[in-house]
């Protein structure tokens, strides 16, 4: 077969006529009402995100990294603490550990599915571990039974990192519920994703409910009372009135990427060179990345641009090798997976309006690069 070159962009935000008319309605109602920070659209979407994640409790937030953040801050994470965090993670997993003061501990990830292996947890657990950060990375719900197995086992707070899955689940149970408290961003581009920066806390505890919601507000429930030592990490209300908006069509946004996946793993099959990932038994995905692996990763992602695809890697520097990271004395080979994952992976697009002939385009490329 024959192809020209189509465009494949990496990302395109897609709308339906509908939601578009719907999100323009919902800043109009933002505007009309003159009501800016902290109403009743944030209100409304901690209330419906609550009930899409099935938990009592969740509090809108500046964003993901905050989210994060506040979560360790509830539950008194600090200084002389170690946080258990997979190697393999975008780095705001880390920098919320070391914004409280406390120590990353990085446990490496299965190379099949990219997630934090839950066999080599427990030999990184010390007298000062208080915490496991699970991140459900490119949308893979992680093993959620060993983690809580181990999380309890040795008394350790769960505080998931659900930034790239929202609508996962682990033996029919959403991520973003298994945790004391969890953390999501709504960064645009996220399977859920606000017009801005945003994000959100979820939890069934009431006591870290209040702390959360008290810490985002400058650590006052009562207007210039402030209780504790907090912070402005506010959602504002045209976000939250947008995410209101898309949240309604985040199962068919979700179910569009699961179809997409599918063709991906039907085309790219019987490439020798090509690993496709992995779900862990009992998990699903609601594929945030389709992430593929081979070691001729810089010369097929040249060849796909040269062909019109564009694509990115996540992640290509660890957060250990990072330079704002040198002072914890990591060097190269230290966390051998996470590395070689670095070097060898490539995200193909993926998102909702995404056509299977682009999809079929960028499969047939890919054939085509290993064929010669
Ligand atoms: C996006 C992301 C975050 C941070 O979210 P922001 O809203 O950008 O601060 C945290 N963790 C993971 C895994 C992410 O993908």
């Amino acid at each position: 077969m024959i192809f020209s070159i189509m465009q494949v962009p990496f990302l395109d935000f897609h709308y339906s006529p509908k939601e578009e008319e719907d999100i323009m309605a919902a800043i109009n109602r933002v505007i009309k009402s003159r009501w800016f920070i902290l109403g009743r659209e944030v209100e409304q979407l901690e209330a419906l995100y609550a009930q899409f994640n099935a938990v009592k409790y969740c509090v809108g937030v500046s964003n993901g990294l905050d989210a994060l953040h506040l979560a360790l801050r509830a539950l008194e994470v600090g200084a002389g603490d170690e946080v258990i965090v997979p190697s393999n993670t975008y780095i705001a997993s880390v920098l919320a550990i070391t914004h409280v003061g406390a120590m990353p501990v990085f446990v490496e990830p299965r190379m099949g599915t990219y997630n934090i292996n839950p066999d080599l947890i427990e030999e990184k657990i010390s007298n000062k571990t208080k915490v496991i950060i699970p991140v459900h990375l490119y949308g893979h719900a992680c093993e959620m039974d060993s983690i809580m197995h181990i999380a309890e086992k040795n008394n350790l707070h769960l505080v998931e990192d659900n930034a790239q899955a929202h609508g996962a689940m682990f033996n029919g149970k959403l991520t973003g519920s298994f945790g004391d408290i969890n953390a999501t961003s709504f960064y645009p581009t996220k399977n859920l994703g606000a017009l801005g920066d945003a994000g959100a806390l979820t939890t069934d505890s009431e006591n870290l409910f209040l702390k959360v919601r008290q810490y985002r507000n400058y650590g006052s429930n009562r207007k210039y009372f402030n209780e504790v030592i907090g912070y402005n990490a506010r959602l504002d209300e045209l976000q939250a009135a947008i995410l209101n908006v898309k949240l309604i069509h985040l199962n068919a946004a979700n179910e569009e990427r699961k179809i997409i996946a599918s063709l991906y793993r039907e085309g790219l099959k019987n490439i020798g060179e090509v690993q496709l990932p992995q779900i862990a038994e009992k998990a699903t995905s609601v594929y945030h990345q389709f992430v593929i692996r081979t070691k001729r990763r810089d010369e097929l992602l040249a060849f796909l641009h040269a062909k019109g695809i564009q694509t990115m890697i996540h992640y290509p520097v660890p957060p250990h090798l990072q330079r704002a990271y040198a002072y914890l004395g990591y060097r190269k080979g230290d966390l051998p997976i996470a590395e070689e994952i670095a070097d060898t992976v490539l995200s193909l697009p993926i998102y909702p309006g995404l056509k299977q002939a682009q999809v079929e385009y960028v499969c047939e490329m890919i054939q085509c690069y290993f064929r010669n």
